[in-house]
């Protein structure tokens, strides 16, 4: 999931998305789909170990955006999802929609991905083979491809990864190096202003703004899931920075984001359980500040929770 369509999720619940934002998410939910079920199959598969998803590296000013990459002994394998509803027709290695307009080929995107990643470990002296797939999870056809072709329906995907072998050794550092070197701010985001928004509480879940409850817990009536109001407000934190693109926030900005749903006592309260928890940073009586920056804290945050 982006950080687009956590926006788009809930500024669609405060407000009215104009049409070219309805898009925009229709098509950022439709590529999160494809994304989320390879990543189901990989954890079934794979354990839940040896792979990372959602890695976004620098190398000499190339940046890349890596769906899942699974590690094995010898090679690191880029895995590039595409939910697509369109058929393609590929002739002479160019790629066209089925009324003949070209677009990008993709398999080019893919080479490009592979030789910026091997040349990124190469410079933390990992010596390892990139490979890449683009793993095609829609029903839309591709007609005219290659055997050869690096692209993998969602069938095989399993039967692939099962094979492979993975390595304990490995692993852990080359995933903590992914971790520790991945950039902290995407290059690839555009920031779309908020407009005028609808004060609440999102759902964590599924962004309705229809939460209820005041002791300890709150519940969302129409996904019926419970919350720590903790976790609620926390979260509702993070989408407040996000939607506004701001890193510190007052105390009353947040208030009024809110609404009246609790007494800036109250939210004083829990702020300051944030503190002392390091997962907020105090600059005055009424300033705060994220701890880490905005896409760091939506992939730690509000992804580890899906
Ligand atoms: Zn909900």
């Amino acid at each position: 999931m982006t950080r687009t369509m956590i926006n788009l999720e809930v500024m669609s619940k405060r407000g009215v998305l104009d049409d070219d934002d309805r898009k925009l998410l229709d098509k950022e939910r439709n590529g999160w789909n494809g994304e989320r079920l390879v990543g189901e199959v990989l954890q079934k598969v794979l354990d839940g170990r040896w792979f990372t998803s959602n890695i976004l590296l620098e190398h000499d000013q190339n940046y890349i955006q890596l769906d899942h990459v699974i590690i094995t002994r010898q090679r690191v394998i880029i895995l590039e999802v595409k939910n697509h509803r369109h058929d393609y027709e590929v002739r002479s290695g160019k790629w066209y929609f089925q009324n003949g307009r070209e677009v990008s080929n993709p398999l080019n995107q893919l080479e490009r991905a592979k030789s910026i990643l091997a040349h990124w470990l190469q410079r933390r002296k990992i010596y390892l083979q990139v490979h890449g797939y683009i793993v095609w999870t829609g029903d839309s056809h591709i007609f005219g491809l290659q055997p050869d072709d690096a692209i993998i329906k969602m069938t095989k995907l399993a039967r692939i990864a099962n094979e492979l072998q993975v390595s304990d050794e490995l692993f852990p550092q080359l995933h903590e190096v992914f971790l520790t070197d991945q950039l902290k701010t995407n290059p690839f985001y555009h920031h779309r202003a908020a407009g005028q928004l609808k004060n609440g509480f999102n759902c964590p879940s599924c962004y309705c703004l229809s939460l209820n409850g005041r002791k300890q817990q709150m519940k969302c009536i129409d996904c019926r899931t419970t919350f720590s109001i903790s976790e609620v407000i926390y979260t509702n934190m993070i989408y407040y920075c996000s939607v506004h693109n701001v890193h510190e926030f007052s105390i009353r900005c947040l208030a009024e984001f809110f609404g009246d749903y609790f007494t800036v006592r109250t939210l004083q309260l829990y702020i300051r359980s944030y503190i002392e928890a390091q997962r907020l940073i105090k600059i005055n009586r009424t300033t705060y500040r994220l701890p880490e920056t905005i896409d760091t804290m939506i992939k730690e945050h509000l992804l580890s929770n899906n």
